[in-house]
């Protein structure tokens, strides 16, 4: 297969609009791309049978408003092409600007935090004609999607994919303030680039349909270590095995059909632990790519007679998996605003805008920390393959240096230079050095042109983050501009804002090892925020800063903040009483009988032994019973606690207490249950134990 011959075949592409629109309505459409505003109803006719025309030709029989409720997943509602056949009763296909334009799904049972009572229930789809349209080849047919947004009858965002836009639009208006500052008259527009690396885990089918865990929540909530986890590093970059190269082939066909431009593939550290990460591109589009890349690996892997698990942390003990935001802001014409240059101490518009992000960063640590908050998560960060919940930027040598003589003397002289790395080797050519070394314990980190968020789960939406980013820089742009467009002297003026900005926010920058205890005490000290969990983090988005930074940029209303923080503390809870009944099940129709069951096998062991031959030991079948007799109260009694906990749970009213008793009470519980049984995986008969280990699911795959 070439990808030039499947790249984008399944797209509605501007370059396919150009070749089956008339010129004046792909003109149109072109300018409501760039620079916003409405398509006239004749116009959007026009498109609307040309994108059928073109969807048909590829096997297309419905079509969708594609869109991203605040589920977390994508929602799609296929409608057919078939209008009312007409007196012959030949067919007719169809599809109107107005279908295209508008959708109005039946909208109650999403989640809306409070924002519509059930019995108001209307909500409506509407186009997002910068995200193109495309077809997806499932078993149930080939779909049209078209990207939209979803808002209630009242205009309320309900979806991930509204405020992601309006971030985008503010960020947009206030960087053109710097840019004019700076004397560029030429761009229009500014546009974030996000490209996010995926992680995820394959396993094998087989294996996983006998996990109900995996089946009901994604993870493992039993399992002791396999006798080698990931100690070895033999795994990361390792060589691919048959069955996922097989797998990653087929993937990397599907998302290059649909225009997402995977690119990079490999073993991640985890044993059955892989990553994949395209090219980057406009923000919005990015999101689009990484949730349509999330829901393609799952049905590919299905062929495959594989699971593709995006939690964050299928399996304790081993790394879990989470999602690199490398994200960038450019110019129409092509600037990236990130990109240092050779000398970043002369490029004064270069430092303004990196002072401004360690303002806002430092700023709104907390609403970032926030955007990263999702169940899976909380099992991750501050775990130690992951970034702490402390968040911190990480600049490399270059830009430290300079930020610290910014902060000492109110201006920086000169660069370090880089320079080259001599290997010893005469036939090996020179290596020229990156202005910064890497840091992986970051999870802000500059990375030469771009910085690179890395505390988002591996099955979150990205639209979340970068919505928050989006306007907490907009919101420093903002700042600056105000001050610098009444400056006579902006040179001058530009960097008393730099060494401003940085005397004040640069408690944010570190560049140590984020993974040790002494940044958590540091940290603190330095006044950090730390929310260690997701229940911790959810109150930032109604503090009277969010709403007002939000408010100011027009991305959330106070109510939107409102009912996304009710969501958040519903679907902690929800999740968590999943988890928590799928233990007690497990426990009590898997573990606990062939627990009881072992024990049987030991006690009759004891006895026939004795019978058969009196003389003989039985000491290690008796021992081996009492542990295991031991371990089976401590289970049968944490059992009871946890059923106890969630009934507790299920009593009580109001979405933020449940949530914290979930937090507080059942999380503990569920740990307490398992610790027991995991120690029993390893005393008893492996032909006793119910269901696949560890090694099973990771080493055999
Ligand atoms: P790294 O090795 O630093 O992780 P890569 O080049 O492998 O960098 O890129 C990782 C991801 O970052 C890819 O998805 C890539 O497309 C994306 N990326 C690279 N440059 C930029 C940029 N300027 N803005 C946004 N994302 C970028
Ligand atoms: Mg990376």
């Amino acid at each position: 297969m070439k990808i030039s011959d499947c790249f984008g075949d399944n797209v509605f592409s501007k370059s396919v609009m150009q070749t089956r629109l008339p010129r004046e309505v792909y003109d149109e459409v072109c300018a409501v791309m760039e620079h916003g505003g409405q398509i006239s109803t004749q116009s959007a006719d026009v498109v609307a049978k040309a994108m059928m025309e073109w969807a048909v030709e590829k096997g297309a029989t419905h079509y969708t408003h594609w869109f991203m409720p605040l589920t977390g997943v994508t929602a799609e509602k296929h409608d057919s092409f078939l209008s009312k056949p007409d007196e012959q009763g030949k067919v007719i296909l169809r599809l109107t600007g107005k279908q295209l334009i508008m959708g109005e799904p039946d909208a109650s049972s999403f989640p809306t935090g409070g924002l519509r009572a059930t019995h108001y229930a209307r909500g409506y789809t509407a186009w997002d004609i910068t995200s193109p349209a495309f077809v997806k080849e499932m078993a149930c047919g080939t779909i049209l999607c078209i990207p939209t947004v979803f808002i209630s009858y009242t205009g309320e965002a309900l979806d991930n994919k509204t405020p992601l836009l309006r971030s985008m639009e503010a960020l947009s208006q206030q960087a053109i303030r710097i840019l004019r500052l700076f004397g560029d008259q030429n761009a229009k527009k500014v546009i974030p680039s996000v490209g996010a690396e995926q992680e995820y885990f394959i396993v094998d089918r087989e294996k996983y349909l006998k996990r109900r865990d995996l089946i009901y929540t994604g993870r493992t909530l039993f399992g002791a270590p396999a006798p080698k986890g990931q100690e070895l590093e033999d795994q990361y970059f390792g060589v691919i095995r048959e069955r996922v190269g097989e797998f990653m082939a087929d993937l990397n066909v599907e998302l290059w059909k649909m225009g997402i431009p995977a690119t990079t593939q490999h073993n991640e550290v985890a044993p059955a632990q892989h990553e994949s990460a395209p090219i980057y591109t406009a923000c919005n589009v990015a999101v689009d790519h990484n949730q349509l890349t999330m829901e393609t690996m799952k049905r590919v892997a299905n062929r495959h007679g594989l699971v593709c698990l995006l939690h964050e942390k299928p399996f304790a003990g081993v790394n879990g998996s989470g999602k690199h935001n490398n994200w960038s802001i450019s110019t129409d014409t092509g600037e990236n605003l990130l990109d240092p240059g050779n000398t970043p101490s002369d490029n004064l518009q270069f430092l303004l805008v990196l002072s401004c992000i360690i303002k806002a960063v430092d700023r709104h640590a907390d609403l970032l920390r926030m955007s990263t908050a999702c169940v899976g998560n909380d099992q991750r960060l501050g775990a130690d393959e992951a970034p702490p919940a402390i968040v911190s930027i990480f600049l490399g040598s270059q830009l430290e240096d300079l930020v610290e003589q910014i902060v000492k003397n109110g201006t920086a002289a000169d660069c370090l230079s880089v320079g080259q790395l001599d290997t010893g080797v005469s036939t090996l050519p020179l290596i020229h050095k990156d202005a910064a070394d890497r840091n992986r314990t970051s999870p802000f980190a500059f990375t030469g042109n771009k910085f690179e968020f890395r505390m988002v789960g591996s099955s979150d939406c990205i639209a979340n983050s970068n919505t928050v980013l989006n306007t907490i820089v907009a919101e420093a742009f903002s700042e600056a501009a105000d001050v610098l467009e009444q400056s006579g002297d902006i040179p001058r003026d530009a960097i008393g804002l730099v060494a401003e900005n940085l005397r004040k926010h640069s408690r944010v920058i570190f560049n140590g090892n984020g993974y040790s205890e002494e940044w958590i005490q540091e940290a603190a000290r330095r006044g950090l925020p730390n929310l260690p969990s997701m229940v911790s983090a959810i109150p930032t988005l109604t503090t009277e800063k969010a709403i007002e930074l939000f408010g100011k940029f027009g991305v959330f209303t106070a109510a939107e903040l409102e009912s996304r923080s009710e969501i958040m503390y519903e679907t902690f809870a929800k999740v968590t009483f999943i988890e928590a009944r799928t233990m007690v099940h497990m426990a009590a129709k898997h573990y606990i009988p062939a627990i009881v069951r072992y024990c049987t096998r030991l006690g009759d062991s004891v006895c026939k032994v004795r019978t058969a031959c009196p003389q003989a030991s039985v000491t290690v079948q008796e021992k081996l019973l009492l542990q295991t007799s031991a371990l089976l109260t401590e289970a049968s009694a944490a059992l009871e606690a946890l059923r106890e906990a969630i009934d507790r749970g299920n009593s009580m009213e109001g979405v933020k207490e449940v949530a914290n008793h979930c937090h507080d009470t059942v999380v503990p519980a569920m740990k307490a249950l398992r610790d027991p049984i995991d120690r029993l995986e390893m005393i008893v008969d492996k032909d006793l134990w119910p269901v696949p280990t560890y090694g099973d699911l990771v080493f055999e795959v």
